[in-house]
């Protein structure tokens, strides 16, 4: 295929512009924003979980506690009422005993409930305490989530931008070739990443391999609107 030097030499700008293409693709595609953000957003499911689990608890603690009230109102009651009874006139000694016996019990039983109580309550509070903590780094997080969102976008935006100008060029510039070379520079770039490099004194510029001697030689007597392709990469090897 034979292409005038002048127009050879712009497939250099427009390997230029696909590098540049393809680097801001990849910045798309592996920003580090979004790593940031997906670990974020991956921590939210757990300490949810956790939330509703230590919701139930507390929900479950609160009742064993109303239980425990309700148990020590009883125990109370009674403990008044053996109280009034021992203090009747109509209550004969052997009931007595037996009456002042019952409220011994009674306290004790009282006592022990008591002290689980207050080993509930402070369990309550402590459950409490863990909820309040979780809402505060969901909360945290939510912020971070929005704000790396927002980052995000600011700067996809300003690439998506950069990658319109870049396609806008290269949409223009594509027609000064003829649609052969075209053809056979996208097929290069698809199968080697580059499409074509300089000929940069006796080095190819996109592989960095030095040509034999023998090779340059025959390069120098090639027609100057000859395609030549890099024999190493195989990218066409612009003379300028
Ligand atoms: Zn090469």
């Amino acid at each position: 295929m034979k292409v005038a030097p002048e127009i050879q030499k712009k497939l250099i700008d427009l390997s230029f512009l696909d590098n540049e293409i393809a680097a801001l693709n990849l910045k798309i595609q592996n920003h580090p924003i979004k790593a940031r953000f997906l670990e974020l957003q991956n921590r939210v499911p757990g300490i949810e979980a956790t939330k509703v689990e230590n919701m139930s608890n507390i929900e479950e603690i609160k009742k064993q506690i109303n239980k425990i009230e309700l148990d020590a109102d009883n125990i109370k009651k009674r403990i008044e009422n053996d109280t009034k009874r021992l203090n009747s006139s109509e209550t004969n000694p052997k009931q007595l005993t037996q009456i002042q016996h019952e409220i011994e019990t009674m306290n004790l039983k009282l006592s022990e409930i008591e002290n689980k109580e207050l080993e509930q309550l402070s369990q309550l509070e402590e459950m409490l305490d863990k909820q309040k903590n979780l809402e505060v780094i969901l909360d945290q997080i939510n912020h971070d989530l929005k704000l790396q969102k927002d980052n995000l976008n600011k700067d996809l935006l300003e690439i998506e931008n950069n990658l319109l100008d870049l396609n806008k060029s290269r949409t223009e510039l594509i027609t000064v070739f003829i649609p052969e070379l075209i053809k056979l520079y996208e097929k290069i770039k698809q199968d080697h990443g580059i499409g074509a490099g300089i000929l940069d004194k006796n080095k190819c510029g996109a592989c960095q391999i030095t040509i034999s001697p023998a090779e340059f030689e025959q390069i120098k007597k090639t027609d100057p609107s000859e395609i030549l392709r890099c024999e190493n990469c195989r990218c066409i090897l612009v003379r300028i």
